[in-house]
């Protein structure tokens, strides 16, 4: 059984209890951070933390861990599971109110602190062999994707559709422009060899992985809004995010990308970002 830590515990999986009057439970009030784990040790956890510090003020939640706590549970965590690869999740939510009420708590309601690890193989995954399969659908989300709330129910029916449509994921787009996939960003190599990748604004979530991975692209790079047709008619495809790392694309609405398999310059990159991620954790 997991080890959690919750307010300042680290107790058994079973032994979590909530109010069921928390702002995270009734209104989703409530941010979160995803961070892998490999060799033991944290992938890019500095870019998470400062993340994570820019979604509790863009939501005013207050009393969350410093980054030394953070750094602390983590490895705590990690230790206590034996956690080998996997990931660790991270949430804070507004805490909890003697009753259910639109207007925030008092500023001394101290907040709700969950992390809880899950080990699983995150460098040698099938799915990178094999490429993904998405279908877009249109991007219904609240115009705040840039931070990362647990508000997550739009983006979890659309995977789900894609699923029952027989694809592997998603790929949101507004007005025919993509914006990202379901709980990762996308990107596209066109066929002069360009990478393109949506710009960051409030229409996408600002993915450390994101951030990492285009400092090791030998491709151009141009951060602009890419059209579903021209998604279709890429040469290589792919998406990035904390737990998938760079992920092939080789199927966009049944259109073939490349030659159905992963493309080279995403298989690269790939390697390339997960012996980054290997050399930088700490
Ligand atoms: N976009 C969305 C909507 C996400 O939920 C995520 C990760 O959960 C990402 C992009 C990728 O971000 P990161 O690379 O920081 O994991």
């Amino acid at each position: 059984m997991r080890t959690i830590y919750l307010n300042g515990n680290y107790i058994p999986e079973t032994e979590g209890k909530i109010s069921v009057f928390d702002r995270g439970f009734l209104f989703s009030d409530a941010v979160y951070e995803v961070v892998s784990v490999l060799d033991g040790k944290l992938v890019d956890f500095n870019g998470h933390v400062q993340r994570l510090a820019r979604s509790l003020s863009e939501t005013g939640i207050s009393g969350a861990p410093d980054t030394s706590s953070w750094l602390e549970i983590c490895r705590a965590l990690v230790s206590r599971n034996a956690v080998e690869e996997g990931m660790i999740y991270w949430q804070v939510t507004r805490g909890a109110p003697q009753d259910r009420d639109f207007v925030f708590p008092p500023a001394d309601t101290p907040p709700t602190v969950l992390a809880f690890t899950q080990s699983r193989a995150l460098a040698d995954n099938p799915s990178a062999q094999r490429g993904l399969r998405v279908v877009t659908m249109p991007d219904l989300r609240w115009g705040r994707a840039d931070i990362k709330t647990t508000q997550l129910l739009y983006a979890s029916l659309m995977k789900n559709e894609a699923i029952a449509r027989g694809a592997d994921d998603v790929w949101m787009e507004r007005d025919g422009w993509i914006t990202e996939g379901s709980a990762q960003n996308a990107h596209i190599i066109t066929t002069e060899g360009v990478l393109v990748t949506h710009p960051l604004n409030r229409e996408i979530l600002h993915g450390i992985t994101r951030a990492a991975v285009l400092p090791l692209v030998a491709q151009q790079i141009e951060e602009r809004r890419f059209s579903v047709n021209e998604a279709e008619q890429a040469a290589e495809a792919f998406v990035s995010s904390a737990s998938g790392f760079v992920m092939p694309v080789v199927q966009i609405n049944g259109h073939v990308i490349g030659n159905g398999t992963p493309g080279s310059a995403t298989v690269q990159l790939r390697q390339a970002y997960i012996g980054w991620a290997r050399h930088t954790a700490i």
